[in-house]
């Protein structure tokens, strides 16, 4: 293998820092995927924008306290026992929803893990 001279001063990357991006690729995969089979659109307007997880019932955990993975996978195990319904931000809003969620409103944050 032959090594070129440029490499010699790249940065050095953490373990986490190199995962990273794929571990949030794989979020918005695993989102993608959530909200595709709920429907992929809100249930009251049938809005394709800015979806969020409506739980019908108040959950019993909160999301500020969970990393995205581990939301991700609660919302899975809820979307299968029917818990959760597909709206958009406006419908949400409208249905009230709690104040940790930020998750669900802001597709981009990013939590710390
Ligand atoms: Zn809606």
């Amino acid at each position: 293998m032959k090594i070129s001279p440029s490499n010699e001063y790249e940065p050095v990357l953490s373990d986490w820092q190199k995962k990273k991006p794929r571990i949030l690729e794989r979020c918005r995969e695993k989102r993608a995927e959530l909200v595709a089979s709920l429907g992929g659109r809100c249930v009251q307007c049938g809005s394709q924008k800015k979806l969020e997880f409506h739980h019908k019932k108040t959950r019993t955990w909160i999301a500020s306290q969970l990393n995205r993975w581990s939301r991700l996978a609660r919302y899975s195990e809820e979307i299968k026992a029917g818990l959760i319904e597909l709206l958009c931000k406006k419908c949400n809003q409208r249905a009230g929803k709690p104040k940790d969620d930020e998750f669900t409103h802001d597709p981009d944050f990013v939590p710390d893990f």
